[in-house]
């Protein structure tokens, strides 16, 4: 499936180009207490570290503005500052370096208010977000349109919008978001159809981990497929590295973004006879880790439960594991390369995976082959046949 991306304008938040032709870039927001400078400093470094590439933070009070100045400052990734309310926290935060400030229309009903920000960002160059949200929509537009949030979400971001380019400011981008993922994504459709602004996608208050993650990715899958969205963010209950963990896999799944490696594992199942759950999760932390000191080398790489099946299923990687009988086989394409005992697995694993790190072919990578389809008639050695007759045996015996 060939995703077109909607044609929005490109503007700039700090170094990373939103919208575009840009890539989709994936953001995060601190949820520590942002007046205090060591501690957010700390959090964005591990989230940079991890592929968030623009920071959100709350600004709550004058104590929260004054902080920006030396956060923004030891900052690896554009920051955006979080207003509500006080419109005067905007005005200190763009005077204290942020580089981009997102205002809940909501939340600042005097518009008056909103020009003097506007104006503000004029002078320092700094875009803005309209961020509309379900929660804090004008009490005008609510009466308005009672019962119908979707047209809420996207009149306040029309009436905004507005306001902003009649002080000739068009530096900006939306975000709608609500927490019912269907009302969401009909609010940025609608909204797509009628602005060339770049949009923010987000659903709000989705859940925690595992229940935020599922309605997130129902969401941003429709949207992203019709081309709609330039930055997201996935709002979890949970640790912000989640966030920008789901961010990018969503990405990667879509084939909008190759940021890093993809792990391939089975579910297991009676053929197993490893701890399987338990490897593929600590290979996804050491990629996590090797992707960092690898950078630009997007390898397959799977975590599979049984030699029969495992690599044939798994064909297109360009390293695998997949287990035996209290052992593994390590295997790079057809070939194998090591049979291991369980308990040396991991450490193999990683000495082999560094390897095949440092042997990346961006070229040969364009050529692999996606499956392997003679995996099951080439490849029966002896071990393998033996795998096979244990397995026939134990499923007779059932
Ligand atoms: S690879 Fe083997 S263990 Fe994993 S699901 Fe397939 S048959 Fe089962």
């Amino acid at each position: 499936m060939d995703i077109q991306r909607r044609k929005s304008r490109k503007i700039r938040v700090g170094n990373v180009e939103v919208g575009g032709d840009a890539p989709i870039a994936v953001q995060s927001m601190l949820t520590n207490d942002t007046r205090d400078v060591k501690e957010s400093v700390y959090q964005i470094k591990r989230l940079a570290d991890a592929g968030c590439e623009i920071i959100r933070l709350a600004v709550p009070d004058k104590e929260a503005a004054e902080a920006l100045k030396s956060i923004v400052s030891q900052s690896p990734i554009p920051v955006v500052a979080d207003i509500h309310f006080d419109y005067r926290l905007a005005l200190a935060a763009a005077d204290n370096g942020v580089h981009c400030i997102r205002i809940n229309p909501g939340n600042q009903p005097r518009k008056e208010f909103i020009r003097a920000v506007v104006t503000k960002c004029k002078e320092r160059e700094i875009p803005i977000r309209i961020g509309v949200n379900s929660g804090s929509v004008e009490k005008p537009i609510k009466d308005a349109y009672p019962d119908d949030l979707v047209t809420q979400l996207v009149e306040s971001a029309l009436l905004n919008a507005r306001i902003l380019e009649e002080e000739e400011f068009f530096d900006f981008k939306i975000s709608v978001k609500a927490s019912d993922p269907l009302k969401m994504v009909d609010a940025y459709r609608r909204l797509a159809k009628l602005v060339d602004y770049p949009l923010h996608l987000g659903v709000t208050e989705a859940g925690t981990l595992k229940r935020g993650l599922i309605k997130t990715s129902l969401a941003f899958g429709m949207l992203l497929s019709e081309g709609i969205g330039d930055t997201i963010r996935v709002s979890l209950t949970a640790d912000s590295i989640e966030e920008v963990f789901a961010g990018h896999e969503i990405l990667r799944g879509m084939g909008l973004r190759q940021s890093g490696s993809n792990l391939i594992s089975c579910p297991s199942c009676g053929r197993c006879e490893v701890d399987l759950h338990g490897l593929a999760n600590s290979v996804e932390a050491l990629m996590a880790d090797m992707d960092r000191q690898n950078p630009g080398k997007p390898l397959d790489v799977a975590v599979m439960g049984c030699f029969v099946n495992g690599p044939g299923e798994a064909g297109h990687a360009d390293i695998g594991i997949a287990g035996g009988i209290g052992q593994y086989y390590i295997f790079k394409g057809e070939e194998k390369v090591m049979r291991v005992p369980e308990h040396e697995a991991l450490e193999k694993f990683k000495a082999e995976l560094q390897k095949t790190y440092a042997e990346y072919d961006p070229e040969a990578k364009k050529h692999q082959p996606k499956q392997n389809a003679n995996w099951q008639t080439a490849n029966k050695d002896a071990e393998t046949l033996a795998v096979e007759a244990h397995i026939a045996e134990l499923e007779s015996s059932v």
